[in-house]
């Protein structure tokens, strides 16, 4: 009887160490997570991937990295790369949001969940998280900005890739603040529209022909990323405006980091794409795991709310420039001189 006790014990202590093992060597060897990015022209997403690279290397996952560059075929060809090498869960940052639902029913046919990645795929059913930063919030810290510091008077108001749902959400909460102050007359609206593909050179021309149009006499530029306020401001430049206008930015890029501090661009808004990266990295070993990651909000894609994980964005002045990106790493202090 003893005896009997002690094989039992014995049994299960082994049964014990070989789970455990097996379990390990799943996670480290055999995890294999694909990662598509819409593109590398802004600084952010360059951020992005290699905060994933660093991050999937750290947890021991292998990660297959494909960019597009900004263009929808190729983004659509390189995830059909990605599923054909076996790949266990998807990290789709779109290019275009709703042609993109072609590419998560792919993965849904080969049983690879879908993360989406920063912008929302939209017009899918399949869409099994979204991971993005809270956007309606991010275009209210711009729209607040704008109507405390902007005087009353013209004004330009530019919006971002149509193609990208995050260009909607982003003016939808910066007009909760400016249109109240169109309709009651103190800003008039000179030019409105989409700036194609969030190229600079494209909020160039919006901007340089609305200042032409308005004679100069413009007083503050909703821009919706750090890239169009820089095209923005080189057509300020032109013209000797720049400094006296109030300009919007997105993403604490470097460059538009320099510009707060000499004073042509008024604010940006700090969104920390490494929270986001390993947010969407720790998300895709636990659909790996077969287990569904905590969320801590919904967004509607035009057909359900797709369970989200929505970080918290920051407004960023040249009075928190210094705390809020150099101390905490996220620009160095050379990149800024
Ligand atoms: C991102 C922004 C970025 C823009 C252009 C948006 O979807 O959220 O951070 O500036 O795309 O790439």
């Amino acid at each position: 009887k003893k005896s009997l006790i002690i094989a039992l014990t014995l049994m299960f202590i082994f049964g014990s160490v070989f789970t455990a093992f097996a379990e390990g060597s799943a996670e480290s060897d055999e995890l294999v997570i694909g990662l598509s990015l819409p593109t590398q022209r802004e600084a952010r997403w360059v951020s992005d991937k290699i905060t994933m690279e660093n991050y999937a290397e750290e947890l021991g996952v292998e990660l297959l990295v494909q960019v597009a560059d900004a263009d929808q075929a190729q983004q659509a060809s390189q995830v059909e790369t990605l599923l054909t090498r076996g790949i266990d869960v998807l990290i789709l940052a779109p290019h275009d949001a709703s042609a993109s639902a072609a590419l998560v029913s792919a993965a849904e046919d080969e049983g690879v969940p879908v993360i989406s990645y920063d912008r929302l795929i939209t017009n899918s059913a399949d869409v099994d998280l979204y991971i993005s930063f809270d956007n309606v919030g991010v275009g209210r810290l711009q729209g607040e900005y704008f109507v405390n510091n902007t005087p009353p008077g013209n004004i330009i108001v530019m919006s971002g890739a149509p193609t990208d749902n995050n260009a909607k959400l982003f003016k939808q909460g910066a007009m909760e603040f400016i249109q109240p102050k169109i309709d009651d007359g103190t800003y008039n609206v000179v030019a409105e529209q989409g700036v194609d593909n969030w190229l600079p050179t494209n909020a160039l021309s919006i901007v340089e022909n609305a200042l032409t149009a308005a004679n100069n006499d413009v007083v503050g530029i909703l821009a919706p990323n750090d890239g169009t306020a820089g095209g923005a401001i080189v057509a300020l430049e032109a013209q000797g405006l720049a400094g006296d206008v109030v300009v919007t930015g997105q993403d604490s890029e470097a460059a538009a980091a320099k510009r707060i501090l000499a004073g042509t661009q008024s604010m940006t808004v700090f969104k920390d794409t490494r929270d986001l990266g390993k947010a969407a990295i720790d998300a895709a070993v636990e659909f790996a795991k077969g287990n569904t990651p905590e969320t801590n909000g919904a967004v509607d894609n035009g057909v359900f709310d797709v369970p989200s994980i929505l970080l918290v964005p920051y407004v960023v002045t040249e009075d928190n420039l210094q705390e809020l990106l150099v101390d905490s790493g996220y620009l160095s202090e050379d990149e800024i001189q």
